[in-house]
């Protein structure tokens, strides 16, 4: 199976967020890649570096003006007498107006959700080349591959057009959709991170030329908290065109299976062409985040589950945290894909 992978995707190091009240390691850590990478390999993929599509395909989806402050903000912040290394918020605007504020601390209020999105020196780089990443693992299945994985760090599915969070910046699975989209395909994107794809609904959420499914834990009790529930439909000529499948803490193989088989019966009736698969490792029973109980043999039967609707299908990394079995989990899974 083709793989793509870029090495500055490194130079973002985040080193903490907060959890609780309290600070703690950041665990969107750049040795995910290695493990990730071995993980790959293991199941015989072959990495290839992507190409530069430029800003076009991101700008799409995201804004100017949060594209600007991605690009410069470390160094504006950097500028304040005291500052920390990383950018963080100190304000979070709940509903935030129409007026911009000039200030660094002001826009990093605006742009960051949450603190789990520290911007560093590297972020920018980083993201930028995870994006391009998924736009040649775009290309791949574009000309002829049916399943491509996407090695994408740092994540993307909790990035909205204009607002980082939950360790993400852009969303990398939004813009290969829309990079399917605007080459004439009908993309489904299928999001199975523990977490709620919160950016990628949000980005697509007035929109029904983009169907966005996910499967995720209860977020009553569970990040992100304010978005992901079962009533969340869409709006406008988007509703009925989100599909939202939050399920309890805990939740096993044969649980997931039962909503995934509902999700992929969604995806068929919409008529996608090519699927955009958000791969969250993070349901595993191990993951540091603790919201599902699936087994690293439970990813293979999830992959062939679907890989065996036979649409291509491009593979976008999203969570899945520092743990023993999180290199076996992305061999199970892609070994799952290429027997199915
Ligand atoms: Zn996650």
């Amino acid at each position: 199976m083709k793989a793509v992978l870029d090495d500055r995707q490194r130079v973002h190091d985040p080193k903490m967020f907060m959890a609780n009240g309290t600070r703690l390691p950041n665990p969107e850590q750049p040795e995910r890649i290695e493990v990730l990478r071995a993980g790959a390999e293991a199941a015989g993929c072959k990495f290839e570096a992507p190409t530069d599509h430029g800003i076009g395909p991101i700008a799409a989806l995201h804004s100017p003006e949060y594209l600007v402050f991605l690009e410069t903000i470390h160094e504006r912040w950097s500028r304040i007498e005291g500052a920390s290394d990383e950018v963080i918020p100190n304000i979070h605007p709940d509903r935030r107006t129409a007026s911009y504020p000039r200030s660094a601390v002001g826009q990093a209020g605006f742009h960051q959700a949450d603190t789990s999105c520290p911007i560093s020196a590297g972020t920018w780089e980083a993201a930028y080349w995870s994006a391009q990443t998924a736009l040649s693992g775009a290309d791949a299945v574009m000309a002829g591959d049916r399943a491509v994985y996407a090695l994408s760090r740092p994540p993307g599915h909790h990035a909205f057009g204009d607002l980082a969070g939950g360790f993400c910046f852009l969303n990398n699975s939004a813009i290969a959709a829309e990079a399917f989209l605007k080459a004439g395909l009908r993309p489904a994107i299928l999001d199975v991170d523990v977490h709620h794809g919160n950016g990628t609904q949000g980005i697509f959420y007035h929109r029904r030329d983009v169907l966005t499914v996910s499967i995720h834990a209860d977020p009553i009790r569970f990040y992100p908290f304010f978005w992901g529930h079962a009533d969340e439909r869409g709006i406008g000529e988007g509703l009925g065109y989100n599909l939202n499948i939050p399920l309890p803490r805990g939740t096993d193989n044969a649980g997931y299976l039962d909503a995934l088989g509902i999700a992929l019966r969604r995806i068929q009736m919409f008529g996608a062409d090519v699927i955009v698969l958000a791969l969250g490792l993070d349901a595993h029973e191990n993951d540091p985040f603790q919201g599902f109980k699936v087994t690293t043999d439970g990813f293979a039967r999830i992959a062939e589950a679907i890989l065996n609707l036979g649409t291509p299908t491009l593979i976008v990394q999203e969570g899945g945290y520092l743990q023993r079995d999180l290199g076996a989990n992305l061999t199970s899974f892609l070994s799952g894909c290429q027997r199915a």
